[in-house]
């Protein structure tokens, strides 16, 4: 079984100077790599919808949904989806964020798994799981390729199940 940590690729100084970017493209042109980590991704979790957070998510969230008959679910930057949704804003390192989701994503009492493929200060997961609660719907855990630990992302997501399969 290959190694899938090898193929996370650091890049330094993107996109700016100081970020030592995690780029997951070499891992998802493996095939063994990219079903591996879809599989662990909703492991032992019972959902009935994967939301993906714009962009990265979409790629790791869609095939967790398909694997596991489930529904996907995008939430996406401001302005990009059609019909009425529900908004929530956060802060970045400078200014800020603003998230959608459509209102009617969600049945009621669905059960929902987040998935991201890094989980940085957790700002972005935070603001998924607002938006996610304002529909009605529930957050059963989050699923993240990878957490950088130095960031405390976990921090800001009290009382939740956050799993990562990889912690740096
Ligand atoms: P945060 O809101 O700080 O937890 O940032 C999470 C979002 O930014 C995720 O959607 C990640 O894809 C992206 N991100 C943050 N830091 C990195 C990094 N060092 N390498 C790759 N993606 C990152």
């Amino acid at each position: 079984m290959t190694d899938w940590t090898a193929l996370i690729r650091d890049v330094p100084d993107y996109p700016k100077p100081g970020i030592l970017f995690k780029d997951i493209t070499p891992l998802l042109a493996d095939h063994a790599a990219f079903t591996r980590v879809v599989d662990d991704l909703g492991d032992g979790l019972v959902f009935d919808k994967v939301v993906g957070i714009e962009a990265r998510g979409f790629i790791l969230a869609a095939p967790v949904a398909y694997r596991s008959g489930a529904g996907f679910v995008p939430v996406r930057k401001k302005g990009k989806l059609p019909a009425d949704t529900y908004e929530v804003s956060y802060d970045l390192e400078y200014g800020s964020a603003t998230i959608e989701v459509h209102a009617d994503a969600f049945g009621p009492g669905d059960r929902v798994l987040i998935v991201d493929d890094v989980l940085a200060t957790g700002g972005t997961a935070r603001a998924a799981v607002e938006l996610v609660r304002r529909t009605g719907a529930e957050v059963v855990a989050l699923s993240f390729l990878m957490e950088l630990s130095f960031l405390s992302g976990r921090d800001r997501l009290p009382g939740l199940d956050v799993r990562t399969l990889l912690t740096v």
